[in-house]
C-alpha cells in the first residue's frame, strides 16, 4: 500500500515538473516574440536607417500611426505690392530659416506621394507649394537645392506658362533635380463645389492625365482649390488619386484623420515665426506596432 502511495507521489512530481517545464517554454517563447515586436518601434536610431528590413516592407495603415506637419505655402516673395492677402507672401529669408531649422534638427522632408509610406520615416514633414508661381523657381528653388530638401508643387494645368507662372521647362528642370515632385491643383483653380459633376470630373481627372502626359510622372494627389470640396469631389478623386489635400489647419494625424481625401495642412503664412513653426514640427512622429 505504502509503495503504491509512493509511486503515485513520484508520478505526481514528474507530471508537475513536465507541466512547469512546458509552461516555462511557452512563456519564454511568447516573451521572445514580444522582444522582437518591441524592437520595431525603435528604428528611430541615429541613422534613420532606410535599409532596415522592416522599412522595406509595405506596412498596412493599421500597423503604424504617424503625425506629419504638412505646410502649405503660396507666394515666396518679399514684396507683396498692392495685394491685400499679405499673409500669402512668405519672405524668402523666412522660408530659408524654416528649411534650415528642418535640416539642423534632422526632420525628414517627404513628397505628398509618400503620405502612405510614412513608416519609412521617423520625423517626417511635408512642404507643399500651391498655384505654381514663378517666384517659387526664382526664390525657393535655390534654397531647396542648397539644403537638399524635398518639396511638392501643386500645379494648375491651365495656368502654366502664363505671366508670373512656371514654365514647362522650369518644371522639367526642377523634376530632374529629384527634390521636387508635382501634383494636381486642377485645370483652372475653380471652386469645385460650384461645378456640375461633369465639370468637377474634368477639373480633377483631366488635369491628372494632362500633367502625366506632359511630364511623364504619376500623380497621386489632388489639392482642392481654396480647400473647397464636397462628397462628389471625393468620389471622383477616389477613382484615380490616393490622396486629397484640404486646407483645414493643424498637423495630419493618421489615426485621427482616417479619410485620406481630407488631409489637413498648416497655413505657412508671412507672420509665422520660427517658434510656431518648430512647435508644429515637434509633433512629427511615427510609431510602428
Ligand atoms: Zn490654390
Amino acid at each position: 500500500m505504502k509503495n503504491i502511495l509512493n509511486n503515485k507521489k513520484i508520478l505526481f512530481i514528474i507530471i508537475s515538473i513536465i507541466v512547469i517545464l512546458l509552461l516555462c517554454t511557452l512563456i519564454f517563447s511568447r516573451y521572445e516574440v514580444n522582444i522582437v515586436k518591441k524592437k520595431i518601434p525603435y528604428i528611430e536610431d541615429k541613422k534613420n536607417s532606410l535599409s532596415s528590413d522592416i522599412n522595406q516592407q509595405e506596412l498596412a495603415p493599421e500597423n503604424y500611426i504617424a503625425s506629419v506637419p504638412i505646410f502649405m505655402y503660396h507666394f515666396i516673395l518679399d514684396d507683396y505690392g498692392n495685394n491685400m492677402d499679405v499673409e500669402n507672401f512668405m519672405k524668402t529669408s523666412t522660408l530659408e530659416e524654416q528649411i534650415k531649422y528642418i535640416v539642423d534638427n534632422n526632420y525628414q522632408t517627404i513628397f505628398e506621394n509618400e503620405l502612405d509610406k510614412l513608416y519609412k520615416y521617423t520625423k517626417p514633414v511635408a512642404l507643399t507649394f500651391d498655384d505654381c508661381f514663378v517666384y517659387f523657381y526664382n526664390n525657393a528653388f535655390p534654397i531647396i537645392k542648397k539644403y537638399k530638401v524635398k518639396v511638392t508643387l501643386n500645379l494648375i494645368y491651365n495656368y502654366m506658362n502664363g505671366e508670373n507662372y512656371l514654365t514647362d521647362a522650369q518644371v522639367k528642370e526642377m523634376l530632374d533635380s529629384g527634390l521636387v515632385s508635382i501634383e494636381s491643383h486642377t485645370l483652372s483653380h475653380k471652386e469645385l463645389t460650384t461645378l456640375s459633376n461633369d465639370e468637377q470630373r474634368k477639373q480633377i481627372l483631366d488635369s491628372k492625365k494632362k500633367f502625366e502626359e506632359k511630364f511623364g510622372v504619376e500623380m497621386s494627389t489632388i489639392c482642392y482649390p481654396v480647400g473647397d470640396y464636397n462628397q462628389e469631389t471625393i468620389n471622383i478623386a477616389k477613382e484615380q488619386y490616393k490622396f486629397g489635400l484640404a486646407m483645414t489647419g493643424g498637423v495630419y494625424h493618421t489615426n485621427i484623420h482616417t479619410d485620406r481625401y481630407k488631409i489637413p495642412r498648416i497655413y505657412a503664412n508671412r507672420s509665422m515665426d520660427i517658434n510656431t513653426f518648430a512647435n508644429y514640427l515637434k509633433q512629427s512622429k511615427v510609431v510602428i506596432y
